[in-house]
């Protein structure tokens, strides 16, 4: 198969692609797009072969669920079992937006897209492209993120076609995307709301709106005996080739350490690589060094994190040390990302 590589102005999308690509992902076909938090790769999402592609196109496991983006909301009840206030009040606030609800499904969507579970995920995602996409495409668009099944979540086009390129109808550029992490999910199917993965949208922000919300104790901890809800926790993530170790504690002592890490790593013949911030990189010494921004900024590390994390694949590196980030507000969310891109692998100093 070609793949057609198509750009899209973000904000204004042009009609004449938006239509071919909703043409393609009626007739079953794969179409990978831009949203605010990463690039997706979607499919009809009430079509069971449709979502039977993704899979294999991205080599993901078949029990980990899809995500379901919708451009109205006129178009949630017809895919919810019933929708629950809680929801509503949340896409009040929070849609167009980086939040995926789970809740129970309707008989429309097929146990293909939700990994086998008679739940749902929703999202109404906040971008022009995306949102005239799903409406060309008839209005449910399943969509995980359009890498290979364990690779980093692609930011930019180029990351979609290194990982996909032959294997679906379309890319859509839309260039580089905003947030730059997956959106937060939170379980409101049963008990208490409860976050399954960190996004932009926090804790904090979700309790103003419903009060008391759980965290997924799976989230910042590899060895929580608590079993992973979201089917997708217990697989390897985000994760680049090389052997990763995240350095935890005082910035100098971090510096001391890396520096002295990849000194024994390039001793013994290994190509090393270093995710810092501009605070630290002028101290730092390795094969390849790479600030992801501003330690006082986010919001900035969240958008370069997988980008970075694709170019030390890029150059081949055998061992990678990180700085760690303070677990905060959306920098659970970052953290939360490159503790499994490390397998939880963190020295503490
Ligand atoms: P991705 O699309 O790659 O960002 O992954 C989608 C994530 O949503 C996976 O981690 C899934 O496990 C999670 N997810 C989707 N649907 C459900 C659901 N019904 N219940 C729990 N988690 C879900
Ligand atoms: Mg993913």
């Amino acid at each position: 198969m070609i793949t057609k590589l198509v750009k899209s102005d973000p904000g204004c999308p042009d009609r004449a692609v938006m239509k071919e690509a909703g043409d393609i992902i009626t007739k079953g076909g794969l179409v990978a797009f831009p949203t605010e938090t990463v690039y997706g790769l979607g499919g009809d999402a009430l079509n069971p072969e449709s979502s039977k592609k993704i899979y294999a196109a991205k080599g993901r496991p078949s029990d980990n669920p899809l995500i379901v983006h919708i451009a109205d909301m006129e178009h949630l009840p017809a895919i919810c079992e019933s929708v629950p206030e809680n929801m509503i009040k949340l896409a009040e606030v929070f849609w167009p937006g980086p939040l995926t609800m789970i809740v129970k499904k309707s008989d429309l969507v097929p146990k293909e897209t939700t990994g086998g579970l008679d739940t749902v995920a929703i999202r109404m995602p906040d971008h022009a492209t995306a949102l005239e996409f799903i409406r060309a495409a008839g209005g449910y668009i399943a969509a995980p993120s359009a890498n290979t099944s364990g690779r980093p979540s692609p930011t930019l086009a180029s990351h979609v076609k290194d990982d996909l390129d032959g294997r679906i109808e379309m890319i859509i550029d839309g260039g580089e995307v905003g947030i730059g992490v997956e959106s937060t999910i939170v379980d409101l199917s049963e008990g208490t709301p409860t976050i399954l993965r960190p996004g932009y949208v926090t804790r904090e922000m979700l309790e103003r709106v419903l009060g008391d919300v759980d965290v997924d104790r799976t989230i910042l901890s590899g060895n929580s005996t608590q079993a992973p809800k979201a089917p997708g926790m217990k697989y390897r993530h985000y994760a680049p080739h090389g052997e990763m170790t995240i350095v935890e504690g005082d910035s100098e002592e971090v510096v001391r350490v890396i520096n002295e890490n990849v000194a024994a790593a390039k001793a013994s013949g290994r190509k090393t690589a270093v995710l810092c911030t501009d605070e630290t990189k002028p101290f730092i010494k390795a094969d390849v060094i790479k600030s992801a921004g501003s330690r006082a900024d986010e919001h900035e590390i969240a958008r370069h994190l997988y980008r970075i994390l694709r170019e030390f694949d890029d150059e081949k590196a055998d061992v990678i040390f990180s700085e760690s980030f303070s677990a905060d507000g959306f920098g659970q969310a970052v953290m939360n990302r490159l503790l499994k891109a490390a397998g939880f692998n963190v020295k503490k100093i």
